[in-house]
């Protein structure tokens, strides 16, 4: 069978590993390089995502599974999976309370969730945290990984190039008409691109009230006391990044972010916040700014699978997809060689008609 994948950020990229590993011809196609997508620059947190809905939490439980499976097939020379959890705490009694429902969600759904006290994390977790002014609880998710998505894309790539597939990077596909024929599916793994593609499909245009699309991602410069695992401190999200880097993410300065934001100023901002939750990382220096677009369907859960009325032509596009392409690559190469996946079923874009 020949496919043609559209895009090679994560989703394309393990899209087609998995296809040409199941024996399909496959050709990868890509407006950008590929350090140069949102999957190379995203947070990169995987965890179970409780949103009160089993399907997406089932899915993204497998998702984590499927993660360990990518590592162990693709052998890379520098590691971009890691599983030292995440930690989470809030800055007031509201905030507080929120962190306490949330754990208490994953609680219930048999997910694990520690409650540590400040002093218990800094002396065995991560002493580099300013968390003397904190008074509630610290809640630490040990079983949620970080993904380096750069590090990730190249070693995914060269696996799939390996497999036979070709990667043809710098090409637009303008419409589906123009390349359906070259082969028998087509499968558009093009982020926010896929609106483009198929101007029908539901995704929230950026700027949307509904949910938060645009995001900044702010790299430093290496730093002298970096953190090991992913923190959500109140306002400054930070994750490990290589060379005692870090990734740092502001959620409430997203909203800021306006069309033709460059993102440098608000980065400034972003870096601004950085002290006062890991004093020592007050050496760090913006290296990289990156606006990107979540590509989020209208009802907030992924879209996988066939398009209907469009014979030959399968999608995939989530918000959560550094969390879910690993995973969505086996269910691919299963549906599109004649295996449907259950986990897949809900997800189907059949739900929006
Ligand atoms: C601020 C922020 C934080 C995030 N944090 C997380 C997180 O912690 N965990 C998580 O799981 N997810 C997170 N996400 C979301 C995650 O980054 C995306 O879901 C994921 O990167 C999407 O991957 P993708 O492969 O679908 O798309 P992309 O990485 O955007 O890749 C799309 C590919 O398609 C190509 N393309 C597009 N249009 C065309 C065209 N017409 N012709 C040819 N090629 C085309 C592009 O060049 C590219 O190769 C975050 C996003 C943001 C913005």
């Amino acid at each position: 069978m020949k496919v043609l994948v559209i895009g090679a950020g994560a989703i394309g990229a393990c899209v087609a590993l998995r296809l040409a590993e199941a024996g399909a011809l496959v050709t990868v196609v890509s407006r950008e390089e590929p350090l140069d997508t949102l999957s190379a620059h995203s947070f990169g947190w995987a965890n179970a995502i409780d949103e009160k809905n089993t399907d997406y939490y089932n899915l993204s439980i497998e998702a984590l599974a499927a993660q360990e499976r990518l590592v162990a097939d693709v052998a890379a020379p520098e590691r971009w999976l890691f599983g030292q959890g995440n930690l989470h705490w809030g800055r007031d009694e509201a905030s507080a309370a929120a962190q306490r429902a949330i754990a208490d969600g994953y609680r219930e759904l048999g997910y694990p969730v520690e409650e540590m006290t400040p002093e218990q994390v800094v002396r065995d977790l991560e002493p580099g945290l300013a968390l003397e002014n904190v008074t509630g609880p610290v809640y630490f998710y040990p079983r949620d990984v970080h993904v380096l998505g750069d590090v990730l894309l190249p070693a995914v790539l060269d696996k799939a190039r390996a497999a036979g597939v070709e990667v043809r990077v710098g090409e637009r596909i303008e419409s589906l008409d123009a390349v359906r024929g070259d082969a028998d599916v087509v499968v558009c793994c093009a982020g926010r691109g896929n609106a483009g593609l198929l101007p029908d499909l539901p995704l929230l245009p950026p700027g949307a009230p509904e949910r938060l699309t645009r995001g900044l991602l702010v790299r430093t410069t290496p730093v002298s006391a970096p953190v090991t695992r992913i923190v959500h401190a109140p306002g400054l999200s930070i994750r490990p990044h290589t060379g005692r880097r870090l990734v740092l993410h502001c959620h409430d300065l997203d909203h800021a972010l306006t069309e033709s934001d460059d993102g440098e100023a608000l980065a400034r901002q972003v870096i601004a916040r950085l002290p006062e939750v890991l004093p020592g990382a007050t050496d760090a220096e913006v290296e990289n700014v990156f606006v990107g677009v979540r590509p989020v369907p209208r009802d907030g859960m992924p879209i996988v699978g066939p398009v209907p009325g469009r014979d030959g032509v399968y999608v995939i596009a989530t918000h959560s997809g550094l969390t879910l392409a690993p995973l969505l690559g086996e269910i691919a190469a299963r549906e599109l060689l004649g295996d449907p996946d259950p986990l897949a079923e809900p997800f189907r874009l059949t739900r929006f008609a």
